[in-house]
């Protein structure tokens, strides 16, 4: 384990960061902590280059958490477009909302009360800490799991769900000083995402080769859980979007015809337009008549 002071590990992350990081429309100085929430959590289950023209649009419309509130949920919704899991539409509004009401409209800055918001979790909570405010706090997305699994633990992938034993180490090995935990946190999290990929790392490329031990230990297979790729066509989930982009590309409320021409199989249509009913992202206008919540 490298000491949690500055080290030349961390100045490596660091000075890569400072010369190789994409530009990105969040990590513009104009960017603030309500940029910083809504692209956080558009990113975590969608790539880059589907989130940046929503995000750019949705920032542009909806400058401030109260400029979100203001305006129905199911208008977060349809402006969620095609990102997928798009109960996140719904969970930015509650925290739009709450942040509105509880905190003068202001995104708060520390850990606990970010963590109070609605639909707000760990990591969402100190990505925004340290990347809107530059606090001291460890951020494990995928990315910075799979970059300190091999660096320090010498493993090919991390375990599918985070342990306690991994986020120890990520706080251990944090630089001490504020700035530096910052710039070494995205350092990483951008580290991941173009040299210490998952399928094909580019080892010789990487700026903290000399440290990794999963490469010193000439790169041994994952040994681990077996990993199941997410199928999508023939989903629920694929069928749940096609029955909200009916709803999303409408002016208003959708009769059930609508509904039933987007997808053949009755069961399963049944069992995703429920699903969607109770995750409240759809709401019955009449009988047998959608639409988005109010
Ligand atoms: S040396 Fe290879 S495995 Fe280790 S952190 Fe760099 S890219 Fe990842």
């Amino acid at each position: 384990m490298v000491a949690p002071s500055s080290s030349p590990l961390h100045t490596a992350v660091v000075d890569w960061f400072a010369a190789h990081a994409r530009e990105l429309p969040w990590r513009r100085p104009s960017t603030t902590a309500w940029h910083v929430l809504v692209s956080e959590i558009m990113l975590q289950q969608t790539p880059v280059e589907r989130v940046a023209p929503v995000y750019d649009a949705w920032v542009r419309r909806w400058p401030t958490p109260a400029d979100l509130a203001a305006e129905p949920s199911g208008e977060a919704v349809r402006a969620w477009g095609r990102l997928g899991y798009p109960r996140r539409a719904l969970r930015l509004h509650a925290a739009a909302t709450a942040i509105r009401d509880h905190h003068d409209g202001v995104v708060p800055d520390d850990l606990d009360t970010l963590r109070s918001l609605p639909g707000i979790g760990e990591y969402t909570a100190a990505a925004v800490a340290v990347f809107a405010y530059g606090h001291r706090h460890a951020v494990l997305d995928t990315n910075v799991r799979r970059v300190l699994g091999r660096l320090l633990g010498g493993d090919a992938l991390p375990a599918p769900a985070i342990t306690a034993g991994e986020r120890a180490r990520a706080v251990a090995v944090l630089p001490e000083d504020e700035a530096t935990a910052a710039q070494w946190s995205i350092g990483l999290m951008e580290l991941g995402a173009l040299v210490c990929t998952a399928r094909s790392p580019r080892c010789g490329d990487c700026p903290v080769r000399t440290w990794c031990r999963w490469h010193e230990a000439g790169r041994p297979a994952y040994e681990g859980p077996a990993r199941r790729a997410q199928a999508y066509a023939g989903t629920d989930r694929q069928c749940r979007g096609r029955l909200l982009a009916v709803l999303r590309e409408s002016e208003g409320p959708v009769a059930g015809g609508a509904l039933r021409a987007v997808w053949d199989d009755a069961t399963q249509r049944e069992r995703a337009l429920d699903g969607l009913l109770d995750d409240g992202l759809v709401v019955l206008a009449g009988d047998d008549v959608y639409a988005l919540p109010g």
